[in-house]
């Protein structure tokens, strides 16, 4: 049996990179993808740390926002080639259940997550069922085109509200997410666009990217920085943190719309819910990608937005332990690795 390298999380404080089996196809509407580039994720983080910050099953190999080529398809697949460049919404969902048929398979009942649930792509093959391929052109640097999945996470949030050119916005993170946010929300058209983080090394590489003010809540002002600017508060505030909630209140404008990005499943937040009701905010959570894909994969296409400049190392599988290391270390903003 032809094996190959591979990350696998074995269990609670074990990751290791090992010899498994190369998979075969599992069905007759499976693609076999050779994997060009895979971008750690937060969410790998959180998997490996221990304790875990995220639950994923035991014996799985790792990876989810990936790139690749299709090597072999099964004889049901008809949208897809061999030798077709792909990306993958790592989230397959089942299309019949209830939520599936209301046009929300980021909520399908029956949800299961490539590298978490089931094996992924921290290695040279994975394999995935064929509706949650989407071809990419092959002219795309693997590496960005890896940052399909968190792009497309982030458009599923932007379409949440309605934004006008010479709006304002507030995204409060400068992690992956809330850049490409930034990135998005500049390009369609945010006049005023603040950026809130804490962490030095985010700040200074958000300045550098030129996309609008950069806030330390700790040192400035940001509400009264915000408020000179605007006068009534902002159209809108993207929270990425999954903890802030309540500024994000603050600083949002009457009639305005907060939108709830990040999950921090231990933050518990007292606000004032009378300021929602008499402000007459919009609060809106947004969860996963949910027929995103094609807008992301047009904005790597057409390269709308710089997601190459939020890539800050590409390593080879071998160093898949620091590059987890270097991310949960917060010196890094997208770290890919090329299996
Ligand atoms: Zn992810
Ligand atoms: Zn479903």
């Amino acid at each position: 049996m032809d094996t190959m390298k591979a990350a696998v999380f074995e269990k609670q404080g074990s990751f290791v990179l090992k010899d498994v089996p190369v998979p075969s196809l599992a069905g007759d509407y499976h693609v076999l993808v050779e994997v060009e580039a895979v971008s750690i994720c937060g969410t790998d983080v959180h998997i490996t740390a221990d304790p875990p910050g995220y639950i994923a099953t035991d014996g799985t190999t790792l990876g989810h926002e990936l790139c690749g080529t299709i090597i072999e398809k099964g004889k049901n697949v008809t949208h897809l080639d061999v030798g077709d460049r792909v990306v993958v919404n790592p989230n397959n969902y089942c299309g019949v259940c209830v939520y599936c048929r209301k046009n929300l398979p980021n909520q399908c009942s029956n949800i299961e997550a490539l590298g978490i649930d089931y094996d992924g792509a921290f290695a040279k093959y994975v394999c995935i069922h064929s509706k949650v391929a989407y071809k990419i052109d092959k002219t795309v640097s693997p590496e960005t085109a890896a940052c399909a999945e968190p792009l497309a996470c982030a458009i599923n949030g932007l379409n949440k509200v309605n934004i006008k050119p010479g709006d304002s916005a507030v995204v409060i993170g400068a992690g992956p997410i809330g850049l490409m946010a930034a990135m998005l929300l500049k390009a369609s058209g945010i006049a005023n666009l603040f950026i809130l983080e804490t962490s030095e090394y985010r700040i200074d590489f958000a300045r550098k990217l030129n996309l609008g003010s950069v806030l330390n809540p700790l040192k400035d002002d940001a509400r009264k920085v915000i408020y000179d600017k605007t006068e009534i508060g902002a159209d809108f505030v993207f929270d990425m943190t999954g903890s802030q909630i309540a500024p994000s209140i603050q600083l949002v404008r009457k009639g305005g719309s907060v939108v709830l990005f990040g999950v921090n499943k231990n933050s518990r937040t007292e606000i004032a819910q009378s300021e929602i009701t008499t402000k007459e905010i919009a609060v809106l959570g947004t969860w996963l990608a949910n027929a995103t894909f094609p807008q992301a994969i047009k904005i790597i296409e057409e390269k709308s937005i710089d997601l190459a400049s939020l890539i800050t190392d590409v390593m080879p599988l071998d160093e898949i332990h620091s590059g987890i290391k270097k991310l949960a270390s917060g010196q890094a903003i997208k770290i890919i690795i090329k299996p």
